[in-house]
């Protein structure tokens, strides 16, 4: 096939027995011979009221659910794959919970309390509604994900001064009407486009952006009217809260999370948000303990953020996730507003970029076949 020639290394990735097996239920899903995490969500019938339910109700059932999901995960494929669907499942649930949250809007830990049901706007200024600036196969993701079919959401929680994807996440704020620029979607627009991805032979949905965290509601939401036993995948800054994170742990197969800041103060000065290291490491250790596990960081080397952040992020995934894979990211470019950052305004040097690797390598962690 024509990815093959375009990245060769999309099939040696597979020669390495560790990537083998750290992702080991994607490939699986892959050969046809694993279930997406969804489809087997969609079999967990769920009774409840979800125009009466307390929020607090919902979210105790939400953890029930979670465990009995948990445990048919541990059943033979062949039981699985002869489950039924449910007319209100796990997915439904959480898509009631997300909607319920959007009344007082909690997705990221900015936890902005706006009602955007009512067209309130928090840091995002996304109403209930999401919106979809392009969706294609993607052949320039990490080598085991492509062709990945991509779908790349407006607008993002963050506020990165030095942004690549500026014009999705920041540029269009207060100067254009986003309807000029993405396509308004709903969880049955967002499905077909899923589907017409996987007709194309995406290897996964891979939500990103901006950030899909803003429109958490319609990616679970569209999974009840998604059918293909294909790989979820969240692509994420990974500010999410402690809430939103339970609603989509059981769903993802992939998890594609950035992890820029090896501390608090320096997220703070460049991307604007508060408690970063501290709610991202939450966040990660999370998926790798209770989540799929199977994931790939994603580590931009920032020049002159040797010591403070490459190494500390280095450090916390060989002691505490460290089944993940790590992207050590080398395309760090000075844009957008890097100007004002004298210390950022530059590329990183090759010495900065080996010593991040060759600190890598001396604590085992594994690289190099998806960098
Ligand atoms: S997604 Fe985050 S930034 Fe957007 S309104 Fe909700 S809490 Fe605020």
């Amino acid at each position: 096939m024509a990815f093959r020639i375009l990245r060769p290394d999309s099939l040696s990735a597979w020669e390495n027995e560790y990537i083998l097996k750290r992702f080991s239920n994607y490939r699986g899903i892959l050969d046809g011979k694993q279930i997406a995490r969804y489809l087997i969500a969609k079999s967990l019938e769920c009774k409840f009221d979800p125009n009466n339910d307390s929020l607090e109700v919902l979210e105790n059932l939400l953890k029930e659910k979670s465990i009995e999901f948990n445990e048919l995960l541990k059943k033979s494929i062949a039981s699985l794959k002869n489950r039924e669907i449910k007319a209100s499942s796990y997915i439904d649930l959480a898509t009631t919970i997300a909607n319920r949250y959007l009344e007082s809007c909690i997705f990221c830990e900015r936890r902005c309390g706006v009602n955007r049901i009512q067209n309130e706007t928090g840091y995002c200024l996304l109403t209930k509604d999401s919106y979809v600036s392009s969706a294609f196969l993607h052949f320039g993701e990490e080598s085991v994900l492509v062709p990945s079919g991509t779908i790349f959401f407006q607008s993002c929680n963050f506020g990165c001064v030095f942004c690549q994807n500026y014009d999705l996440s920041q540029a269009w704020k207060g100067r254009r009407n986003i309807e000029d620029i993405a396509q308004k979607i709903n969880e049955k627009k967002l499905a077909a486009i899923a589907e017409r991805l996987v007709e194309k032979g995406a290897f996964n949905i891979n939500y990103v952006g901006g950030d899909p965290i803003p429109n958490l509601h319609t990616i679970v939401g569209s999974l009840k009217y998604q059918t293909s036993n294909i790989c979820q995948l969240w692509n994420s800054n990974f500010y999410l809260t402690n809430e939103s994170l339970s609603l989509i742990i059981d769903f993802m197969d992939f998890w594609l999370p950035d992890f820029k800041y090896g501390n608090n103060e320096c997220a703070e000065k460049y991307s604007g948000i508060k408690n970063y290291f501290d709610v991202i490491s939450r966040n990660h250790k999370r998926i790798h303990d209770e989540g799929s596990g199977e994931i790939i960081i994603r580590h931009l080397v920032m020049p002159n953020h040797i010591e403070c952040c490459s190494k500390p992020i280095l450090d916390y995934v060989a002691k505490e996730i460290p089944k993940c894979a790590v992207n050590i990211m080398q395309q760090y470019r000075p844009q957008y507003k890097t100007n004002k950052y004298k210390e950022i305004n530059r590329l990183p040097t090759s010495q900065e970029i080996a010593d991040v690797k060759n600190y890598a390598d001396k604590l085992g962690i594994l690289y190099q076949p998806v960098s």
